[in-house]
Formats: C-alpha cells, sequence, structure tokens
C-alpha cells in the first residue's frame, strides 16, 4: 500500500524530525507550494486532530500558539471518514497528528505511514476498557487491562474499531483530563518558547473536565434504573465511570441489528425496566423507535460527541447528555 515515493518522504521526515526539535523543525522545513494545510501557520506549529473531542482539546490546550486543523467535518460519522490526498499530504507535513487508535481505520493506517514519529495516541495515555465492558449482558467488574486478553470479544472488524480495547475513552471526562494534560506536556517540550503557556491551558482545561467529572459523579449518584440502551455501543466509559450499565444495541453505528440481538435488547429492556431508548446524533433513530415501541419506552437523543456538537462545545453536549441521563434515569 505504501508506495516507494510515500515511504521516502516518511524516512526524510523521520531522520529531520527527532526529539524535541520536532515542532519547529517542521516549521522550518515548510516549503509549502500550493498548499494550504502545511506544517505551520504563520510559523505556528500545526496539529491535526483526527476527530472534534481531541479537535476540541488540542484548540483548548494549543490556544494562539498552535494552529488546529481538523480531520472529519461537521456532521460527519467519524468511523468510516476517508481522507482526502490532500489530507494525506497535510500529515507529511504537520507538527503532531492528535488521534485515538481504533476510532478511524484511515487515520491509523495514514499517522501509521506517513507520520509515525509524530502521532499523538490518546489511547496510550489512559488506562482502556476492553470492548463491550459496561455490557449489561456480560460479566464486567476486572478493569484495566488494555491490549492482553478480550481479543475475542473484539467486535472491531465489523464496525471498524480494529483494536481489543474500546476507544470511545473522550466520554470519561477523568480519563480526558489526562489527555489534557499529557497534550500540554507534549506541547510544552515541543515548542519551549511557548511552554509555560500550554502547561497553562491544559491546567485550566484538565480542571474544567474534572469539574464536569464532578457534577456527572454527583448527578448520576442517586437513579431508579441504571441502564442505558443505546444505539451503538460508545459509552462504556461513561457506564463505567458512573457505574451504568450499557446495552448496545448495535456495535456498529451503520449496521441494522440482526432480529435476535433486537429480541434480546427488547427482553433486557423490559426486565429493567427502561423508559428511554437513547438515539444518537448521527445515526438514524428508527431502530431505536421500533424497539421503544415495543417495549413502551420513550427516546432521548445521547450524544457521543464524535463529531462537533450543532451547538455549544464537548462540554456543554457532556451536560446536555447529563441533563438527559438524569431525566431517563429518574435520578433525584
Ligand atoms: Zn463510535
Amino acid at each position: 500500500m505504501m508506495s516507494d515515493s510515500s515511504r521516502r518522504i516518511r524516512m526524510r521526515a523521520a531522520g529531520l524530525l527527532t526529539g524535541t526539535a520536532l515542532l519547529a523543525a517542521t516549521a522550518a522545513c515548510g516549503s509549502g507550494a500550493a498548499d494550504s494545510t502545511g506544517g505551520s501557520a504563520g510559523g505556528r506549529p500545526e496539529v491535526t486532530a483526527a476527530l472534534y473531542p481531541l479537535q476540541w482539546l488540542a484548540e483548548r490546550v494549543g490556544g494562539g500558539d498552535v494552529a488546529v486543523v481538523g480531520l472529519t467535518e461537521p456532521g460527519v460519522e467519524p468511523h468510516d471518514l476517508e481522507l482526502t490526498p490532500a489530507q494525506v499530504a497535510g500529515l507529511e507535513k504537520t507538527s503532531l497528528v492528535a488521534y485515538v487508535k481504533g476510532v478511524q481505520p484511515a487515520v491509523d493506517e495514514a499517522v501509521e505511514q506517513h507520520a509515525a514519529d509524530r502521532g499523538f495516541d490518546a489511547a496510550t495515555l489512559v488506562t482502556t476498557l476492553a470492548a463491550g465492558e459496561g455490557h449489561a449482558e456480560e460479566g464486567h467488574g476486572e478493569e484495566g487491562h488494555a491490549e492482553e486478553g478480550h481479543a475475542e470479544e473484539g467486535h472491531g472488524d465489523e464496525h471498524g474499531h480494529e483494536v481489543s480495547y474500546d476507544p470511545h475513552l473522550w466520554l470519561d471526562p477523568s480519563r480526558f483530563a489526562t489527555v489534557a494534560t499529557r497534550l500540554g506536556e507534549k506541547l510544552a517540550a515541543a515548542d519551549p518558547a511557548h511552554a509555560a503557556g500550554y502547561r497553562e491551558r491544559a491546567a485550566k482545561t484538565a480542571a474544567d473536565l474534572t469539574a464536569l467529572d464532578g457534577e456527572l459523579t454527583r448527578g448520576l449518584a442517586n437513579c431508579a434504573s441504571r441502564s442505558i440502551v443505546t444505539g451503538h455501543e460508545a459509552f462504556g466509559y461513561l457506564a463505567d465511570r458512573y457505574r451504568l450499565q450499557q446495552v448496545g444495541i448495535s456495535v456498529d453505528p451503520d449496521a441494522e441489528p440482526s432480529p435476535a440481538r433486537l429480541a434480546e435488547v427488547a427482553e433486557v429492556a423490559k426486565r429493567e425496566k427502561v423508559t428511554t431508548i437513547f438515539t444518537e446524533t448521527l445515526v438514524s433513530p428508527k431502530v431505536a423507535e421500533v424497539l421503544a415501541q415495543e417495549v413502551g419506552a420513550t427516546t432521548a437523543v445521547l450524544d457521543p460527541i464524535e463529531s462537533r456538537p450543532a451547538e455549544g462545545d464537548y462540554l456543554s453536549a457532556m451536560r446536555r447528555n447529563l441533563a438527559t441521563l438524569k431525566t431517563a434515569l429518574s435520578c433525584s
């Protein structure tokens, strides 16, 4: 898949961009003729963010000291993202690529081939959950096994999460706070002239995320129900952190669940006296509506924040999710 010329460019880039001089070097080597997505903007390092939550984080932590380029357009379901040739070319020159390995196969492959020395993979920075954890039908309770074991559970292949862990880690603000801090350290090391600013904004962002985590913990402490039936299994981290049980209708945002799976979920929903079936912002609510009707529940939107919210930002979207959950689960 990798052409000789791309291999040559990558090797050249790897030779040039080492250690802490990485961002500065990228700024210097942007020969960037007719390319608007080049590695620096007005001398600022460029951070490429693969999906919205990381774009939000990069903008918050990078502030005015970096130029942030997003790979996923608003309103686009990110798992199936295909990169344009211009975006791939941009990766050759960008200073840092923030992504979560396992969310977007196209990004994982492009980073490996074109920016292997400049990847910032959030999944390597936190304790990941195995795919399927937080699932009401499966035993759980162990935590913190990132890569080992559970490979057999990998719903991976069919829906693009080609890793053994659940990649939706941004839905736990406490983990996301760790990512914020580490991004600040990474940028500070790479661009020492602006280190103080990166660290200050990272600390502020981490504090905002920690405050949000506290709101979720308090808001979801006392609820009549703790089962959430969701469209695709994106909410494992939220479920794990706040002691909810996720019942995913489908693991794949695009695929129609089998009749057997639907019957199984309906069974759980009735048993758990679920009053709300959650739909997602970017996925057709049809299946969830059918299921809701069958079990006598209503539907409500829970946002996996895989794309920029129509209004507000990551923080306000998470607060909307909290309000939705409190109503649906009858939390006091
Ligand atoms: Zn997802």
